[in-house]
């Protein structure tokens, strides 16, 4: 059985520049997998060679087993650029209802599920207004219904949330996991971790044209992440014979005036052990924090850079 995508060995020089040296993407069955990194790291090239729009200068690239530029492949795919390829004299619906006929949606197909996207994306009223009216964030999710519109099993997304506000963002991703739930092969790209962490099932992080590390946000978060931290403030100070306790338990505790802090690799585990010690010992809490690594930590400890800003 073919992989869904396959990209390997992908090389990509402009002049003598590398935009990518050496990618292996593979996705084997319906998952979203994020495309992590910040500016500059290739993530554009990347998607655009999968999709048979740039030439690699090197490797292979097959969907489905087949080369992605045949029709038949390509009629399965949609694709979400960064740049919109809108035409701004015409309505938000001129322009559905344009890219559904290139791609030979029934009109009245096509006029439903404009309909319903656009209900869950919040710009049903936009919709009669021309495209040149439109703020970033609104042509953003015009593109979605437009990469949307003929139902195709693999989406292709390239930054899909980049400007929107936090509101919008959200939407964004409510319709990302629906498709993900009804089957289909999401694929996306963004800087943002917490984009990253909240819809992928496998996220790749790519920085100076190399897929540095992969894995679901977990196993990145275990492999690369520091070590979570469970805080507790204490009514009258911690009983020697509580930490005692607790120091034979975890690998490091701190204390220091009131506060203490655990490290554990698996916080939801430990949470329980830490508190019941302490009732144990009848130490009061006052409040209790629980800090878990993100994928932020993981690009830093990885690059030595930070991700966003
Ligand atoms: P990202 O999408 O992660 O921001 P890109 O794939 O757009 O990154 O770019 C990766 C690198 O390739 C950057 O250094 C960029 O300047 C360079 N690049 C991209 N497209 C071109 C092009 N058409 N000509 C020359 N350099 C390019
Ligand atoms: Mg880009």
């Amino acid at each position: 059985m073919p992989g869904i995508i396959e990209a390997r060995g992908i090389v990509k020089k402009y002049g003598d520049k590398y935009a990518l040296r050496g990618v292996d993407l593979i996705i084997e069955e319906p998952i979203t997998y994020a495309l992590l990194g910040p500016n500059g790291a290739g993530k554009t090239t990347l998607l655009t060679i999968i999709l048979g729009i740039t030439s690699p200068t090197s490797g292979t690239v097959k969907i489905m087993g087949r080369d992605p530029r045949d029709p038949s492949i390509r009629a399965r795919i949609g694709y979400v650029s960064q740049e919109y390829g809108l035409y701004e004299l015409l309505t938000g619906w001129e322009n559905a209802l344009l890219y559904a006929r290139l791609h030979g949606v029934p009109t009245g197909e096509a006029r439903e599920r404009i309909l319903e996207l656009a209900e869950k994306l919040g710009i049903r009223e936009e919709l009669k207004r021309r495209v040149s009216s439109y703020s970033g964030g609104m042509k953003e999710k015009l593109s979605l219904i437009i990469g949307f519109i003929h139902d195709p099993d693999i989406l292709v997304l390239d930054e899909p949330t980049t400007g929107m506000d936090p509101g919008s963002r959200r939407t964004v991703w409510e319709l990302i996991m629906e498709e993900r739930r009804k089957g289909k092969t999401v694929l996306l790209s963004t800087h943002y971790m917490e984009e990253a962490d909240a819809l992928a099932d496998r996220v790749g992080i790519i920085d100076s044209g190399k897929i540095i590390a992969e894995g679901s946000p977990a196993e990145l978060k275990k492999k690369y992440g520091p070590r979570s931290v469970i805080e507790v403030g204490v009514e009258d100070g911690v009983k020697p014979e509580a930490l005692r306790e607790l120091e034979s338990r975890v690998e490091k505790v701190l204390v220091s005036d009131g506060r203490l802090r655990v490290y554990v690799e698996d916080p939801d585990e430990y949470v329980p052990i830490v508190t019941n010690t302490l009732y144990k010992y009848g130490v009061r809490i006052r409040r209790l924090i629980v800090e878990k690594p993100t994928l932020e930590d993981v690009f830093l400890r990885l690059t030595g850079r930070r991700l966003e800003g």
